[in-house]
């Protein structure tokens, strides 16, 4: 069952509301973080090292958390340029490497030479395939392959698909992708997708999500050339 995934209302919903709180986190956060780690230093039992790592380590994801929401708030200070995308998703790859290799994971790329530069602001485009590649890696914990297609659809469309053999997503739970905090994972986030819908759709195209229970997955984004 293929579904093509619009959450545009859902975003701009999510975005005022990010407006408001994400930002008055932010430096009490930093004050917060800077204490613990002052206070892990002169610390001396190792009870209490413990005890400090685990508040850092919180307090990183709250700020994590954070930044997500303080990106979909903000109108971004966009700075479109023409990119080789091959070569970004070779650096993606290499970035995503180390937790590949842990987990089994093996990433194919299947890269058609002929494609055109595409305009794009690069790190986020980044940030999407990096958010999507994660997804991948985390659908498979006894590991697997992913295999990357980036293929010219037609002359102003170009297609690139992250195919994984994971768990797959229940087709009832695929309308669910892209909601703020929906996540099946003990230590997710739920906002991967969702950040990357808001991203594709600032660059005109689309994400589309085609998956099967104990087979796998196939995230497709189009994007226009
Ligand atoms: P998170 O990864 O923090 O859970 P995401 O927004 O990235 O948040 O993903 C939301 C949910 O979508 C995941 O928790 C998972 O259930 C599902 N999902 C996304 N990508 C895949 C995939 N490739 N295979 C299986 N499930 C996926
Ligand atoms: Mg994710």
């Amino acid at each position: 069952a293929e579904e093509l995934l619009q959450k545009s209302d859902k975003l701009s919903l999510v975005g005022q509301m990010a407006a408001g709180v994400a930002h008055e986190i932010r430096n009490p956060l930093t004050a917060l973080r800077g204490f613990v780690q002052l206070l892990q230093s002169q610390t001396q039992t190792a009870d209490h090292q413990q005890y400090f790592q685990v508040m850092l380590t919180e307090l990183d994801r709250i700020n994590f958390i954070v930044n997500e929401f303080l990106y979909l708030a903000k109108p971004q200070a966009v700075n479109f340029q023409r990119k080789d995308l091959n070569m970004m998703l070779l650096d993606v790859i290499s970035l995503l490497d180390g937790q590949a290799i842990l987990n089994n994971v093996q990433i194919k790329t299947d890269f058609s030479s002929d494609i055109p530069y595409i305009t794009c602001e690069e790190n986020q485009l980044k940030q999407v395939f990096v958010n999507i590649l994660k997804n991948a890696i985390e659908a498979m914990p006894t590991g697997g392959n992913i295999e990357i297609q980036v293929k010219l659809q037609d002359r102003n469309q170009v297609s690139i698909r992250f195919i994984d053999q994971g768990m797959g997503i229940p087709p009832e739970r695929i309308p669910k992708l892209g909601e703020p905090f929906y996540t099946t994972k003990e230590k997710g986030t739920g906002l991967g997708l969702m950040v990357s819908y808001k991203i594709i759709q600032e660059h005109r195209g689309n994400i589309t999500i085609d998956s099967e229970v104990d087979k796998g997955t196939v995230v497709e984004i189009t994007l226009p050339v």
